[in-house]
């Protein structure tokens, strides 16, 4: 029975899309149009009129601007238990420079509790179902934070409590202002079942990917423009890596960027993976805002 569950997950991949509020300085209107409950969205191409301007894409499920943290975590709860139940499980936010990503991920600077975002509340949540298993099952619970380099190996770090990891996830968005790198925050979970000792391990891998943007578009120079070039060589390899898992393809091109290298045990095989696509609603953005749609349409 199991061998069937792990083979109807391989290659299981779910898109949310989030659509951010307007912030305070933007007046302008909304290039998404339209939010259906079965995860349509609706895009406009706000310079151009009638048929041709108008696009609806289908994901998942689609959070609109007035949806809370809490509300977005509901749906990824089903994803935190899989992890203690022996699953690896990679959750990734996509999407160009502003969209929401890091408000998604971790939440905003200094979140408040109802602005604590997917690393913090998943972590949180490890906790509150291990102790409720606590009879059965003992886990043990280490952080893993490569600061922007995306080198393994870095500080492996065992968390007891929530509080811990709060002190933990401080630390990273300290390190988050240094560099605009991907940011990859890996949980390591180890479960004993006391009954019979046997041990599981598995991993949630939590990544705020740097910004989609396309390197034409961005007035970058210098070691800014290597680290971009760098992003789009790594997002374009990942993004061949969920095509081929979508396609349930026998080849899937892990090795062609150290992302993908890294990401290997999370995605495919015995794994969840969960893309969040960040939607900016400004008009300005609409270019970008259409190519991020069609590429997360590519692998949903
Ligand atoms: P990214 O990481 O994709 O560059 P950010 O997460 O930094 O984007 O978001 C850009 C700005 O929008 C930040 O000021 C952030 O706090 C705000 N923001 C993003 N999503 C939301 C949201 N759902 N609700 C409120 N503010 C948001
Ligand atoms: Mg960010």
């Amino acid at each position: 029975k199991l061998y069937n569950e792990v083979q109807e997950l391989k290659g299981n991949i779910r898109v949310y899309c989030r659509l951010r509020p307007f912030l305070p300085s933007q007046f302008a209107k909304s290039t998404v149009d339209y939010i259906g409950d079965n995860g349509e969205l609706g895009l406009v191409n706000p310079s151009r009129q009638g048929k041709d301007g108008h696009r609806v894409f289908k994901f998942n499920k689609v959070f609109g601007q007035t949806a809370t943290q809490v509300q977005v975590f509901l749906d990824i709860q089903p994803l935190i238990r899989s992890v203690l139940d022996g699953y690896n499980v990679c959750i990734f936010a996509y999407g160009q420079t502003g969209s929401g990503k890091t408000y998604t991920m971790s939440g905003p600077d200094s979140p408040s509790e109802e602005e604590w975002g997917v690393n913090y509340r998943a972590l949180n949540d490890l906790f509150e179902i291990s102790q409720a298993r606590r009879n059965a099952y003992t886990y043990e619970v280490k952080v893993q934070m490569p600061d922007g380099s995306a080198v393994p190996g870095a500080s492996m770090v065992p968390v007891k409590s929530s509080s811990d990891v709060l002190a933990r996830m401080k630390f990273g968005q300290a390190n988050r202002a240094v560099g605009s790198t991907a940011l990859n925050e890996r949980i390591h979970v180890r479960g004993v079942d006391l009954k019979t000792g046997s041990t599981s391990r598995s991993c949630l891998h939590l990544i705020d990917l740097a910004g989609s943007e396309r390197v034409d578009r961005s007035e970058v120079t210098g070691d800014r423009l290597k680290e971009a070039q760098y992003v789009n060589k790594s997002l374009s390899a990942l993004s061949d890596v969920i095509f081929a898992l979508s396609q349930k393809s026998a080849h899937i091109p892990y090795r062609n960027s150290k992302l993908t290298q890294i990401l290997q045990s999370s995605l495919g095989g015995q794994a969840k993976t969960l893309m969040f696509v960040q939607v900016n609603p400004d008009g300005d953005s609409y270019s970008e805002t259409l190519s991020t749609l069609k590429f997360a349409e590519r692998v949903s």
